[in-house]
């Protein structure tokens, strides 16, 4: 299929590229992924996903996949941590590789979309990876930006047939629903990154005592049902604290 036999085009086979075409097919919107890569590669050592992500996959018929494809700790790497306390080598365990990254933050983008052109994932959000959530909210964004095209129903029907006035509004809801929330994760993986940190001391201190409460006060990110919310439905936290 060439570019322009397709109502929608997708730059980019990453999660959320791939993602988008799946749950746009199942919407009967044809999409066209183009891919610089020549091959896909794996980039640093996993991804690990969250319900809030997880929930959209199974939805895709891709639980048991995604079961299969799960990684055991390699414990090849180990070796350079011989003799080190136990909970070190066994945090050292947890991941396949232990190579060391570059962080890169990015300013909150205030447009997401031009025209017919909108970014969804890294390209819109790309964020630290203290929540563990780039790749989780950058699933959620396919799921909500395949609703809105799908609600706009000339999409569907073939090449051309979109009114431009139907896709801005649906890029409009799109946006809407996702810039609040992908911004408090932004933010909050920021403050974490600083949180985990600190050095011994007072902080460190008040930081452990916090800690108990973590799973309850990351409910909104977790717990978030992206394939029942509806537009008006920011899925942002509702006491707002970085
Ligand atoms: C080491 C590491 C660990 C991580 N761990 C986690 C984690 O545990 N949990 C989590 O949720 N997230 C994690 N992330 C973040 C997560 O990987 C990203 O947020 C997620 O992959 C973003 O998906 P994406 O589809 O937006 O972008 P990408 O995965 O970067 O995909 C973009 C694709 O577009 C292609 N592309 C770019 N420009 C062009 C072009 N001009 N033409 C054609 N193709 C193009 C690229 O080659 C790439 O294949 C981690 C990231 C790293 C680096």
């Amino acid at each position: 299929m060439r570019s322009h036999d397709a109502p929608v085009v997708i730059i980019g086979a990453g999660i959320g590229g791939l993602t988008l075409a799946l749950l746009l097919r199942r919407r009967g919107i044809a999409a066209e992924v183009l891919e610089q890569a020549a091959e896909p590669r794996e980039v640093g050592a996993a991804v690990g996903l969250a319900a809030n992500a997880t929930r959209v996959l199974a939805d895709l018929g891709l639980a048991g996949g995604l079961a299969r494809a799960s990684t055991e700790p390699s414990g090849a790497h180990l070796a350079a941590f011989r003799g080190w306390h136990p909970a070190v080598t066994e945090m050292i365990g947890a991941v396949p590789q232990s190579p060391r990254w570059g962080l890169f933050a990015q300013r909150p983008l205030a447009c997401w979309s031009r025209g017919r052109v909108v970014l969804l994932g890294d390209a819109a959000h790309a964020m630290l990876p203290h929540q563990g959530q780039g790749a989780n909210q950058t699933i959620e964004d396919a799921a909500v930006l395949a609703a809105e095209l799908g609600a706009e129903r000339g999409l569907t029907t073939g090449p051309g047939s979109a009114g431009r006035g139907d896709l801005a509004a649906a890029l409009h809801r799109y946006t809407a629903r996702r810039r609040v929330r992908t911004r408090q994760v932004q933010m909050l993986s920021w403050a974490a990154s600083a949180e985990l940190h600190l050095p011994d001391g007072p902080a460190a201190r008040r930081r452990d005592a916090r800690l108990p409460g973590v799973l309850a006060r990351l409910a909104w990110i977790h717990g978030y049902d992206v394939l029942t919310s509806r537009p008006g439905d920011s899925g942002r936290a509702s006491e707002w604290r970085p």
